[in-house]
């Protein structure tokens, strides 16, 4: 059989991959009990699966198909490429056009203040060359008791020792004996879930200041870095209320440690602008980037350093020994510098600031007028919808978290669209080029979604 093979029908296709195929965050006895969906084709914001049916793809992938499926110009760049140089190292004094291009092309988009790259080939490993990173500077600053690095609950940086240990994700930490030593975790600025007793704006304060209170803790002269998502995509698209980012601008300003925020997912457009933290009037000294770097055509990541750290550890007189065989790769440079040309030439960042944007905004949070939705939030391109049992008290959850979103998130597939479920609120993130109808696609299906929910909720009694 070859890999693009559509010939099989869906059972054989299932069988073959419950027989072989060991997937990501998976509970694989279920799953292959059940049978993988299998996506053969896709285009614009379409997907289609085995069995010829269309679904929209309101996750863009993974967070990461900014451009939509199926560009032909980057097929085009990646095929030619190939062609003249496939691969060759940037270790040893070397380097090649298409990394010396992206790099000169991210230092351009990047803040003022950010004007180099180091490369590896996901998020994950963006986020351990930042655990490398952070304490190897302070190293060479000669402040090597600045080890801490302070993460958050909820938070999501990866899959890797590193990544799992920064992230504050406990099923995960269960795995493997995490975190490693020297991370911290403090509560994360979900006002939905756990701050509702104040208002979001006392809430978003009170939130921030747990940073404040955990670096006064441990001492100043500990702590290495703060890392963070501006928005936690992974956690439940968390927006943190108006006053957070303010307040930890604040009370990093008054402290020496480093600010790294996670832009794998809000960088690039999701939120409107090129990066989250720009978005919020933040200036990271460290910014991990992947996902929507190459739009998923092909894996890429990268950390964007500032001046400051970069020299730092650059002019330190020894080897930063630290790297991959991939940093760099030619080919995913030259998929890189193709989607970020069609960002630009399309104004995709723009678009959803000021059209697509609000557009799909307004509409998305109408739907927290369902009886089942307690809140329906969004930023940029990136929403949720916070399943409730009682709308009249929407604090109060589920039972038994996460069985609702899996039947909301099976009745949306049903019903042709891809919606994620965390725990029990429903996510979107759409490929930015969604088009207004796409968009009215996207509402309409959300809610029939949410009211085929709604009438099993109540067949099945759980609604009291
Ligand atoms: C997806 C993600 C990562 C990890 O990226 P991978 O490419 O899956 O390793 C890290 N940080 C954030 C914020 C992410 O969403």
């Amino acid at each position: 059989m070859t890999a693009h093979s559509n010939i099989y029908p869906t059972k054989v296709l299932q069988e073959l991959d419950a027989a072989h195929h060991w997937h990501p965050f998976s509970d694989m006895k279920s799953l292959n009990e059940e049978g993988s969906r299998i996506i053969t084709h896709a285009d614009g914001v379409w997907l289609t699966d085995s069995d010829g049916k269309k679904i929209l793809d309101g996750m863009a992938g993974l967070w990461c198909v900014q451009v939509g499926h199926g560009r032909r110009e980057i097929a085009d760049a990646v095929f030619k490429q190939m062609n003249e140089l496939a691969y060759y190292n940037t270790f040893f004094k070397t380097t090649h056009p298409p990394a010396i291009a992206l790099s000169e092309k991210l230092a351009k988009l990047a803040p003022e203040h950010i004007n180099t790259v180091f490369y590896c080939s996901s998020g994950s490993e963006a986020n351990d060359t930042v655990f490398r990173m952070v304490r190897t500077y302070w190293d060479m600053k000669g402040k090597p008791d600045k080890k801490v690095i302070i993460g958050r609950w909820n938070g999501y940086h990866g899959s890797t020792l590193a990544g799992t240990s920064l992230g504050g994700m406990k099923a995960m930490h269960k795995q493997g004996d995490l975190p490693v030593q020297g991370v911290h975790h403090i509560d994360q600025p979900y006002w939905f879930g756990e701050g509702h007793d104040m208002s979001p704006d006392d809430f978003g304060i009170a939130a921030a200041r747990k940073l404040e209170q955990t670096i006064d803790e441990i001492g100043e002269d500990k702590v290495a870095a703060f890392i963070a998502e501006p928005i936690q995509g992974a956690g439940g698209v968390i927006i943190p209320p108006e006053t957070y980012w303010p307040e930890i601008r604040r009370i990093l300003a008054e402290r020496d440690i480093l600010f790294v925020s996670d832009e794998v997912i809000c960088g690039f457009g999701r939120l409107g602008d090129w990066f989250g933290s720009s978005y919020y009037g933040m200036e990271p000294d460290l910014m991990p980037i992947a996902k929507g770097l190459t739009s998923g055509y092909l894996p890429m990541g990268g950390v964007l350093v500032s001046d400051r750290v970069a020299e730092g550890l650059m002019n330190a007189g020894e080897d930063f020994n630290h790297g991959y065989t991939y940093s760099g790769h030619p080919v995913c440079a030259a998929a890189a510098l193709a989607n970020l040309e069609i960002i630009e030439r399309e104004g995709l960042v723009e678009r959803v600031r000021d059209d697509i944007g609000p557009y799909l905004q307004e509409r998305w949070r109408k739907l927290g007028e369902h009886p089942l939705v307690g809140e329906a939030r969004m930023t940029g391109l990136m929403g949720a919808l916070e399943l409730v049992p009682n709308k009249d008290a929407p604090h109060k959850p589920f039972k038994d978290v996460g069985t609702v979103g899996t039947i909301c998130r099976d009745a949306s597939f049903q019903n042709g669209m891809v919606m994620r479920a965390v725990r029990d609120s429903m996510i979107i993130s759409p490929p930015l080029v969604l088009s207004h109808e796409e968009a009215d696609f996207l509402i309409e299906t959300a809610s029939k979604t949410l009211d085929d929910t709604h009438q099993i909720l109540k067949r099945d009694g759980w609604l009291g």
